[in-house]
């Protein structure tokens, strides 16, 4: 039977594009090749990092915030299997849910590796080696990625002394030393887990800031919080070795630029390395090149401003093209290609798209950072509001962190909000959906927010990039 679309990868991408596609009433297949559907998010990335986040944060709250709120209890003891079993439990229940959803909308699904035979072509090869091939309309590749190792650096990944973020996720003992190499998202995310076990975290990092990328004064205020919390850190530092010992691993780095550090090499010991360097786009095995599809110099796929591939017929959405590396975004690029596939108008907002670190407290950012602002040569306002002058979050003891809201000068409209506090994850939303409908600091400012919330700090924030807040 042929189909309208069939979908490689049932990743946030993927699932979401097939759903969307069978309820705009066409004909759809998924082919995946993992034993449960939902990708990396589901599987080994979003949802088991936040399982863990929580538990891990629940532990650290209990051990120390507890008491000055007059909840007195003995000193936590943590059971690392049950979290572990916790997390598990979290992780089936997402993937079923796809299975589910996969049914429920009369999706046909595949278990094999996927190849673009031709437009219109794919082979799926299953674990039984044999293969058979499905006839479609259209392709969507959302094949997803997978972890990079560290440019022109040999490292034997076994997922137990030197792990991915895979092999964090599921270490059976607390490390009494980590070293995390990469301080991005995922580095920070599952260093903070370990941390708040017990583990102490050394995090090596290339850049002089941790989160490249995110507003320059939220991610400096977020590593004196992290610092505060026990975190190590050697910026400006290039991995050159990472060598199995033993009992655990060394990583050894230099300086990136020797007349700034001390110009010589360290060598830091370890239970455990996490490799968090970023990840690459997945397309071992899919038959790309030889169908004639276009990559980019990063091993991309490369794809139009409507998703399409330079072969008429095939798309490609996720981590797998261009654009950050989030659930999210793969899931919005699923739904646009699926309703261009129907013949509507998909599209996808780059502009405004929320960036969440869930670690504690939270760091969240949608739009423009300061530095993008001044390389652009954009005029802007900035309004800011501290946490600690916040009633609520001094109820909660979550007086960390500050709101900044970035708007242009002329017109007031928004350009950028960055959080750095506890709730930021959620809190961000509304900026987003601000933006999104191109509102202005004052239409935020002059928007009611319940009270107390923490919420009321971005009211504030927005309300000082033209008058006074009235709480500071
Ligand atoms: P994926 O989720 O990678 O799915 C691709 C799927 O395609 C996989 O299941 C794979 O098995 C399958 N596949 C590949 N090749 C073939 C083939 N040839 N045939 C059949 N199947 C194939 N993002 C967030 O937004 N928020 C977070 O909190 C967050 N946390 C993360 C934490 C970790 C530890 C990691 C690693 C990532 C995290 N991410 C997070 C990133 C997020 O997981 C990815 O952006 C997202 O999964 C990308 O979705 P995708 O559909 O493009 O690909």
């Amino acid at each position: 039977m042929a189909y309208d679309v069939v979908v490689i990868g049932s990743g946030p991408g993927g699932y979401v594009c097939a759903i969307k596609a069978a309820q705009l009433g066409l004909k759809v297949a998924v082919v995946e090749k993992r034993e449960t559907f939902g990708g990396t998010c589901l599987n080994i990335g979003c949802i088991p990092s936040k399982a863990l986040l929580h538990a891990s944060e629940m532990f650290a709250e209990a051990g120390h915030s507890f008491d000055t709120l007059g909840v007195e209890i003995p000193a936590p003891k943590l059971n690392l299997g049950k979290m572990m079993a916790h997390k598990d439990t979290t992780v089936s229940a997402n993937v079923g849910g796809i299975a589910f959803l996969f049914k429920k909308n009369k999706i046909d699904t595949f278990r094999g590796t996927g190849k673009v035979v031709a437009a219109g072509k794919v082979a799926v090869a299953g674990e039984d080696g044999k293969t058979q091939e499905i006839e479609t309309k259209n392709i969507v590749i959302a094949t997803g990625s997978d972890v990079a190792g560290i440019p022109g650096v040999e490292v034997d990944i076994d997922e137990k002394v030197i792990v991915s973020s895979t092999g964090a996720l599921a270490l059976d003992k607390v490390p009494q030393n980590l070293v995390v190499v990469g301080g991005g998202v995922i580095g920070l995310e599952l260093g903070s887990v370990w941390a708040r076990l017990g583990a102490k975290v050394t995090v090596v990092e290339f850049l002089d800031t941790i989160l490249g990328g995110m507003d320059g004064e939220v991610a400096k205020q977020f590593q004196r919080m992290l610092g505060k919390q026990g975190f190590t850190f050697k910026l400006g530092s290039k991995v050159t070795g990472v060598t199995k010992a033993k009992k655990g691993a060394s990583v050894t780095f230099e300086p990136v630029n020797p007349a700034k550090g001390s110009g010589d090499a360290e060598t830091v010991e370890a239970d455990v390395v996490l490799i968090a360097t970023g990840r690459k786009p997945y397309t071992e095995g899919l038959g790309l090149k030889e169908a004639g599809v276009e990559m980019d110099e990063r091993g991309r796929v490369k794809t139009d401003g409507h998703l399409r591939t330079n072969v008429p017929g095939i798309y490609a959405i996720g981590d797998v093209v261009a654009g950050p590396m989030l659930a999210h975004k793969a899931e919005d690029e699923g739904v646009a290609v699926a309703e261009i596939i129907a013949g509507q108008a998909g599209h996808v907002n780059y502009e405004v798209i929320p960036g969440v670190v869930y670690t504690s407290p939270e760091v969240a950012s949608v739009g423009k950072t300061e530095e993008e602002l001044k390389k652009a040569g954009i005029a802007y306002k900035s309004g800011k509001f501290p946490f600690t002058a916040n009633g609520r979050a001094r109820a909660m003891q979550h007086t960390d962190g500050f709101v900044k809201v970035l708007a242009d000068k002329e017109t007031d409209r928004v350009l950028g909000v960055h959080i750095v506090g506890f709730g930021a994850g959620e809190m961000i939303h509304e900026a987003a959906v601000l933006m999104e409908f191109g509102g202005s600091s004052e239409d935020l400012a002059r928007t009611c927010h319940a009270h107390p919330t923490m919420s009321e700090a971005v009211k504030e924030a927005a309300l000082a990039t033209f008058a006074k807040p009235i709480h500071i």
